[in-house]
């Protein structure tokens, strides 16, 4: 039977399963399950210092960006369901570089997820704060296959100035269609009023992005966030929506050196 059989005429086909009281997800839809299947392809494809050095791609690309600590790794991690995907970008000499991922099954790579270097975090020299928010704002202007960004943030702390820089550097592609994703991380600190609270403002900040509450420790929003990323690359029967199919890409070791030393994130 199809999904949308039962839906009344009007109504958009119902694509995410309700959440319990503790705003964990009882039963995934199919599409989420789908979605999830995809994320656990994730496989990483190579690392990149510097924009130039970033390998160009016919596929559609999905950035991942935020404060340090706003819990973007383990956030990538719970998605892929991978334990150390995104550790691998703690390694040292690895925090202040663009990591790629592919996505799609072996073979049929059908897009690729970028986890850029965490900001603001207040031990890193001034002068690599400089050249990151650069190489970061570069990439998020002028890579030509990104079709989608999530930032991801602590509702304790809120959008900070640094974030709202980068939802500046943004705005202009989001116009013009980039999708854009805020989810709130670590929501099992929050009670439900502060929750509330602190998706009506981040919503007031994204200029009314969509913005989702998301825990990793409960698993609360895991569904969801991967149906919806999974949304912007496919069409509803699976197809890919941006560009073909390429050819498997194949992963490389470190193959770009580092112009600066890296500072430890
Ligand atoms: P990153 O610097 O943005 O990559 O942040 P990490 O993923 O390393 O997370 C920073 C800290 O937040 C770590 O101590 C994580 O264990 C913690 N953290 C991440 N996600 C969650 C969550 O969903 N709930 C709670 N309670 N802690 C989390």
């Amino acid at each position: 039977m199809s999904p949308t059989q039962n839906q009344k005429p009007n109504q958009p086909p119902k694509r995410h399963s309700p959440e319990d009281s503790k705003g964990r997800t009882a039963l995934e839809s199919k599409e989420e399950k789908e979605a999830m299947g995809w994320f656990h392809t994730a496989r990483f494809l190579t690392t990149a210092a510097q924009m130039h050095h970033l390998p160009a791609y016919d596929l559609p690309e999905i950035a991942f960006v935020g404060r340090s600590n706003a819990g973007k790794s383990t956030c990538i991690n719970v998605l892929t369901q991978q334990k150390k995907l995104a550790y691998a970008s703690k390694t040292p000499g690895r925090t202040q570089h663009i990591n790629l991922f592919a996505l799609g099954r072996q073979g049929q790579s059908d897009a690729v997820l970028a986890d850029l270097p965490g900001y603001g975090y207040a031990a890193v020299p001034k002068s690599d704060k400089i050249r990151w928010q650069q190489v970061m704002a570069n990439y998020l202007i002028s890579r030509p296959n990104l079709i989608g960004v999530v930032l991801l943030c602590d509702p304790r702390h809120g959008l900070t100035e640094l974030d709202d820089i980068l939802l500046d550097v943004l705005r202009p592609r989001v116009e013009e269609g980039l999708k854009f994703l805020v989810l709130l991380t670590k929501a099992d600190k929050l009670n439900k009023t502060e929750a509330t609270k602190a998706l009506s403002i981040a919503k007031l900040q994204s200029s009314g992005g969509v913005v989702r509450l998301f825990s990793a420790l409960k698993k609360q929003g895991v569904a969801e966030a991967s149906q919806i990323i999974w949304d912007w690359v496919h069409t509803p029967d699976g197809a890919i929506k941006v560009s073909p199919v390429q050819p498997e890409l194949e992963a490389s070791q470190d193959i770009f050196e580092d112009d600066e030393p890296a500072s430890e994130d």
